[in-house]
């Protein structure tokens, strides 16, 4: 149900609605082939099943496209599309998600296809990569210990770095030192200072650092400290009673303006985390800053990296059975075994022997002693003698005519390859919330990631983010402020099934992992990996189930809305964080792309109809804060989001009905963005490494815009520009204030209310517009800034005088 655009706190403000006007009609959608082993294609106007083989790997794949029709038609074929489209002289690339047979559907649809941009042997590659990081890092805390054991007199600890930085009057001693106990004690090191060469250490005071733990390896302590005079020397004594000394090194002075002060801590990931692993992480960072940070069980769990055991028996359609297990594969269905025994004798009776978990099934057989069992009758015994265990079913609907092909033993598998470490249970999902005052009283900033399982980047950036947040507290008086002034709240996987999913079994995993097909569909073993629900489709505003386009009803397609708005807990735990009433900006990350966009997200198949677009003031509002946040972005390695990438996301992207951006703007009033981090889902480490530090500096800006905002006491001042027409007696009339802001206005002399019309954008992407009056109009209106504060504290209640009062002539010159 989409709801009125609320603004919780503009509560003054009315909220205007405009929505766009019908510009562009859709083609009708091409009729889909039926693809190899796909589901039937639905209904005229609903999706086809482009048909995801069982054991296929994806590529990621250029589709050039002519138009933005043709790009809005393969968006409602359901096909799998990375957040990716340029727009170029010749066309429209977007980039698909397929596997060799969903490539091969799209062409015989028509659609062309381009060069393949990453291949499943690069996601092998990332995997394998990742693991080698972790080993080493295992490996370097090994030899280490190794040399202490080969030279008794070797200290336990050793200094890394120790780097003295100023900016302005401030002083800070930022330090790194390994301890050999670091992996398994979670103690502090203290460091003790001396107060410039020659003096006693010690005498320039204390200060401790912490542990650095990533993909649970430890890595080292670290931590920075304000300081009263510049140390030459340092002194580490470790638990156990060991020392070690280092002299001190001068690191370039911070110039003032930097947001980043000096020592300012960054940093903290070395290598891809699992959801298993980002939680550990928020954990760890919890415990260690509990006076400005707590772990947030959501309230809702998934429902589980886990599945049935299952199988399907034969090779044509109406001869095959599929069997499912009752039970969990770990918990007994990847034990029961079927066999289709062919009994070897005539006129024998179809029959079907259970024993423990072996399940055997003696076909029937004719005088001549062929077998004769049709897949109808096997299922129909299967579910009589072997009910209690499993539940057999004739192949996506088949009447199952067709005999069956004797089968040898068979063990039933739910596929799972995940290390035993990762929970097959329900999962929790885990936000962290930051800030010294939690209790709502302060403006909320919401970033979640990872509601599309393969995009293992944008955790990354909120874990980062929290680092720098916490570890920056104490030291940094811009960091102070944000966490004195803000309630954070961070969640790094808001789907850690298809995580989980993505890490171990499918890397191209988009969606969650349950599984809502039918029996009579793609419920069998042969469609595993395209299952799930795309959880940024699954939400209340603007989706599906209201006639909105870039969503399927297919429970196989990479865009499946599921069965119903909030179907999926994942979703349900957004609302939830969503609808914390203090919460008035937020960052939805994803990847890949370099965008950055908001509301509207999505527009109607019929008409191309958007969903309403936020006002001129709101627009400005997102413009004014990206240009902010972007700036931010590119100050890490001077690489920037290009303004053709940046707004409403129904202009720069597709339309995706449903999305979680447009519930939190639409139904919560929530400044809500999108972030589309870096090139691909899984890049190599050091572009991984890079994006995350350049999309946290942009994440991180947006608690300053926050915080910023909250403080905002400022009024719009607004002038009228009055400039010549080419219509004989007229002039053009146009709008400026100071800051962004809405501005209401009458023509004749009425008194501006909230009920005025309001100064609308001239269209898509473009500033106010151009009012064209006769020359000498009286023009009285006042601005609202996005925060509520109105020019000249002017009462808009159709009694106060103190609006704003011009007359449309040209200034004389
Ligand atoms: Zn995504």
């Amino acid at each position: 149900m989409p709801h009125l655009p609320n603004r919780r706190w503009r509560r003054r403000v009315p909220a205007a609605v405009a929505a766009a006007a019908a510009t562009v009609l859709l083609v009708s959608p091409a009729s889909a082939v039926t693809p190899q082993a796909a589901a039937p294609a639905g209904p005229a106007g609903q999706a086809a099943d482009l048909g995801r083989l069982a054991g296929e790997e994806t590529s990621v794949v250029e589709v050039l496209l002519a138009d933005t029709a043709e790009l809005d038609r393969l968006v409602a074929t359901g096909v799998d599309l990375d957040h990716e489209v340029s727009r170029t002289e010749t066309g429209i690339v977007a980039h698909a998600v397929v596997t060799p047979n969903e490539a091969a559907s799209l062409k015989a649809m028509g659609y062309r296809l381009g060069e393949v941009l990453f291949r499943p042997e690069d996601s092998a590659n990332r995997v394998a990569e990742r693991e080698a990081t972790i080993t080493q890092h295992a490996a370097e805390n090994r030899a280490f210990t190794a040399t202490l054991a080969a030279d008794p007199d070797a200290s336990d600890v050793k200094i890394i770095r120790a780097d003295y930085y100023t900016s302005g009057t401030s002083q800070i001693l930022s330090v790194e030192a390994k301890w050999a106990q670091g992996q398994t004690s979670t103690s502090a090191l203290t460091v003790a200072r001396d107060s410039g060469p020659g003096t006693a250490i010690g005498s320039g005071g204390t200060q401790t650092i912490s542990r650095f733990v990533d993909a649970g390896v430890y890595l080292y302590h670290r931590g920075a400290s304000t300081v009263t005079t510049r140390p030459d020397r340092i002194q580490i004594t470790s638990p156990t009673g060991d020392v070690a000394t280092a002299t001190v090194k001068e690191w370039l002075p911070i110039p003032a303006d930097d947001p980043e002060g000096a020592g300012y801590q960054k940093d903290f990931v070395a290598s891809y985390l699992t959801p298993t692993e980002l939680y550990a992480r928020i954990r760890q960072l919890a415990a260690a800053y509990p006076g400005l940070a707590e772990i947030v069980e959501l309230p809702y769990k998934t429902n589980g990296y886990r599945r049935k055991a299952q199988t399907v028996l034969g090779t044509a359609n109406a001869s095959r059975v599929a069997v499912d297990s009752h039970a969990w594969g770990h918990e007994g269905g990847n034990d029961i075994a079927v066999t289709l025994a062919d009994p070897g004798a005539a006129n024998r009776p179809l029959a079907v022997t259970v024993t423990g978990t072996e399940i055997r099934v003696d076909l029937a057989t004719n005088a001549a002693g062929t077998v004769t069992s049709t897949a109808a009758q096997v299922v129909a015994a299967l579910n009589a003698e072997a009910g209690s265990l499993v539940q057999a079913y004739t192949y996506r609907g088949s009447t199952g005519t067709g005999v069956v092909a004797p089968a040898a033993r068979t063990a039933l598998t739910d596929g799972l390859r995940a290390p035993a470490s990762v929970s097959r249970d329900p999962h929790p999902v885990y936000a962290i919330r930051i800030g010294k005052t939690r209790d709502g009283s302060k403006p909320g900033v919401l970033a979640y990631a990872q509601e599309h399982a393969r995009e293992w980047v944008p955790p990354l950036v909120t874990i980062e983010t929290a680092e720098r947040l916490l570890r920056n507290y104490a030291h940094d008086g811009r960091t102070k402020q944000l966490l004195n002034n803000l309630d954070i709240w961070i969640a790094p996987s808001i789907n850690p099934d298809g995580g989980h999913y993505s890490f171990y079994d499918f890397n191209s995993q988009r969606k969650n992992m349950t599984n809502h097909c039918a029996l009579t569909g793609s419920a069998d073993a042969l469609s595993r990996n395209s299952w799930g629900v795309d959880n940024n489709r699954n939400y209340t505003e603007y989706s599906l189930f209201d006639g909105y386009s870039g969503a399927s009803d297919s429970c196989t397609s990479g865009t499946y809305a599921g069965p119903s708005e909030l179907s999926e807990p994942e979703n349900k735990n957004l609302d939830w964080l969503a609808s914390r009433s203090n919460i008035k900006f937020s960052m939805n990350l994803h990847s890949s792309g370099n965008y950055f966009m908001w509301s509207p997200g999505a527009y109607t198949d019929a008409g191309r109809v958007s969903a309403p677009r936020p006002t001129l003031a709101e627009e400005s509002f997102f413009w004014g804060a990206s240009s902010r946040i972007l700036t931010a972005i590119k100050r890490h390695r001077n690489m920037a989001v290009t303004p053709a990438r940046t707004g409403p996301i129904s202009d720069v992207l597709y339309s995706a009905a449903g999305n979680s951006g447009d519930m939190l703007w639409y139904k919560y009033g929530i400044y809500a963005w999108n972030f589309e981090v870096g090139t691909s889902f899984q890049p190599t480490w050091d572009e991984a490494h890079a994006e995350t530090m350049e999309f946290s500096n942009g994440l991180v800006e947006l608690m300053r815009v926050a915080h910023d905002f909250a403080n905002d006491r400022q009024r719009p001042e607004s002038t009228l520009a009055v400039k010549p027409s080419s219509t004989p007696g007229m002039v053009n009339v146009t709008f400026e204030a100071t800051e962004p802001a809405a501005v209401f206005y009458t023509l004749g002399g009425t008194t501006p209310t909230y009920s005025s019309t309001l100064y609308a954008s001239a269209g898509i992407r473009e500033g106010g517009e151009t009012l064209t009056v006769p020359a000498g109009t009286t023009v009285q209106w006042f601005s609202v800034d996005a925060a509520g504060n109105v020019e000249n504290n002017y009462t808009p209640n159709g009694t106060a005088k103190n609006f704003r009062k011009g007359s449309a002539v040209l200034p004389t010159s």
